[in-house]
């Protein structure tokens, strides 16, 4: 179970029903309400829309600490909880930092380190990946690093794969395969589109698979003892790291993945002063990274890394404009023309997985034609992730989504580097371990194919 209704809790006002993209909530009007697993991609946003709860209040100390204690959730936690729900793993995370024998490796995704102190009364899209890396470090992992590096090294792998199929001949169009409730939509709706999707694995994955290979040659490790966690905006990202196929590197890509809510919890649970807390660096060289790295968690921002490479590789020119503004924005479907070189690039952004529908039934009956699309699931890409903070407010919803999305720009224009092929770390990992994007080892560990069909 990754995501479920609590029975007990749910008073079948059926809002879950109304944002849930898979139509996968069932029940009638004011009775509990069930989710039909074939059909459910665990994007979570039932968990960011329901509002019936338990709490000290309402249902007395006794029987909420009964619900904590059979979702695992630590002894620190006071505030209420809700009937639509995600697995919880603090538990394993604890288990894992508190046994020696294992060296425990954490990531945190692009969309965290706008929200994470929202669960600390600050603003909302308070941008603090300083803060961030400062609070793992107290809480007792190993080594500090970043999703946003494997983010880099995806647009590495993904824009070649691109450039490939466009220039010599592929499957088109391509679709980016790093949201894995997407990926999940696509299997169980359109497995037909299969081949359309990037091989490169999502950061996340491609994150795992480095850490536990080159990562362990740079600890003087065997991969076995490396225990590797990651932080996500995304209930979807646990599903995705338990999937059959991420284990390339001869052990489980990722072992477990908790959200940014989760993260909070964890944080509170080891006694650490948000307030308090030093900003401090991930450490290197795997939790360095460029703006086109941290882009990943605001819709369209995959697309922008990949075109920012993209460009150059084909036309062996710099970009005229690094923030290709074209893509960004917030509607559910938008596409546009992009000159590179000589080629017009079509390109499409899919945001909130509803409108991904009429887009792949317009591809199958050939009205549109498009070289590269990004899907993301949740309404606005990851910042909007189902493991995000929980608005109470429906009204918060717009507002945080923007603050966190600006946050993420900001973030962007502040880097030193923003392009993924021009950062000294990414150049580091291709020259020492990697070899070049799409080589043999590159295609064994950050490649997959899904199991589909
Ligand atoms: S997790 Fe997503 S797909 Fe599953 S029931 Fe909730 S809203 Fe629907
Ligand atoms: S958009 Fe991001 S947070 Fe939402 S399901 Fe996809 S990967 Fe997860």
């Amino acid at each position: 179970m990754i995501v479920a209704i609590d029975q007990n809790l749910c008073t079948g006002c059926r809002e879950c029903a109304e944002v849930c993209p898979a139509y996968a909530i069932v029940g009638e009007q004011g009775q509990p309400q069930t989710i039909d697993v074939s059909k459910c991609v665990m994007c979570g946003q039932c968990v960011q829309k329901c509002k019936s709860y338990v709490s000290i209040l309402t249902h007395g100390k006794d029987a909420y600490e009964k619900v904590k204690k059979e979702r695992k959730i630590p002894d620190c936690v006071q505030e209420p909880l809700f009937a639509a729900h995600a697995v919880c793993n603090i538990d394993k995370v604890k288990a894992a930092i508190a046994d020696p024998e294992k060296f425990t490796i954490v990531q945190c995704a692009p969309a965290v380190r706008v929200a994470v102190a929202e669960e600390f009364g600050a603003d909302l899209g308070s941008l603090t990946p300083g803060k961030l890396a400062a609070a793992l470090r107290a809480v007792g992992f190993d080594r500090i690093y970043d999703t946003n590096f494997p983010a880099d090294v995806t647009i590495m792998e993904e824009g070649t794969e691109l450039v490939k199929r466009v220039t010599e001949g592929g499957k088109l169009p391509m679709f980016t395969s790093c949201c894995p409730a997407w990926v999940k939509f696509m299997e169980n709706n359109y497995p037909e589109f299969k081949d359309n999707l990037s091989s490169a694995k999502s950061p996340q994955q491609i994150g795992g698979a480095i850490f536990k290979t080159y990562g362990a040659q740079l600890e003087n490790l065997d991969g076995s003892r490396i225990y590797s966690v990651s932080v996500m905006p995304c209930t979807c990202k646990e599903f995705e790291c338990e999937r059959p196929e991420m284990k390339d590197s001869g052990y489980r890509d990722v072992d477990v993945a908790i959200t940014t809510r989760d993260l909070a919890w964890l944080i509170k649970d080891k006694q650490v002063d948000w307030d308090a807390l030093e900003e401090t660096e991930f450490d290197q060289p795997l939790g360095v990274y460029t703006g086109a790295g941290t882009i990943f968690g605001v819709t369209g921002g995959v697309m922008e890394a990949a075109i920012r490479t993209g460009y150059e590789l084909i036309t062996g020119q710099p970009i005229p404009d690094v923030e290709v503004t074209a893509v960004r924005g917030t509607e559910g479907f938008r596409t546009s023309v992009l000159k590179v070189g000589d080629l017009d690039l079509k390109v499409g952004v899919v945001t909130g997985l509803k409108n991904v529908v009429p887009v792949l039934e317009a591809v199958k009956n050939g009205t549109l034609d498009l070289h590269f699309i990004e899907v993301m699931t949740c309404p606005e890409g990851c910042v909007s992730g189902g493991g995000q903070p929980k608005l109470l407010m429906d009204l918060d919803r717009e507002e945080a989504f923007a603050a966190r999305r600006e946050a993420t720009f900001v973030h962007d224009r502040e880097l030193p580097v923003r392009k993924s092929h021009e950062s000294p770390a990414i150049k580091k990992v291709y020259e020492e371990f990697l070899e070049e994007p799409g080589s043999h080892i590159a295609h064994h560990l950050l490649h997959t194919e899904y199991c589909i069909g």
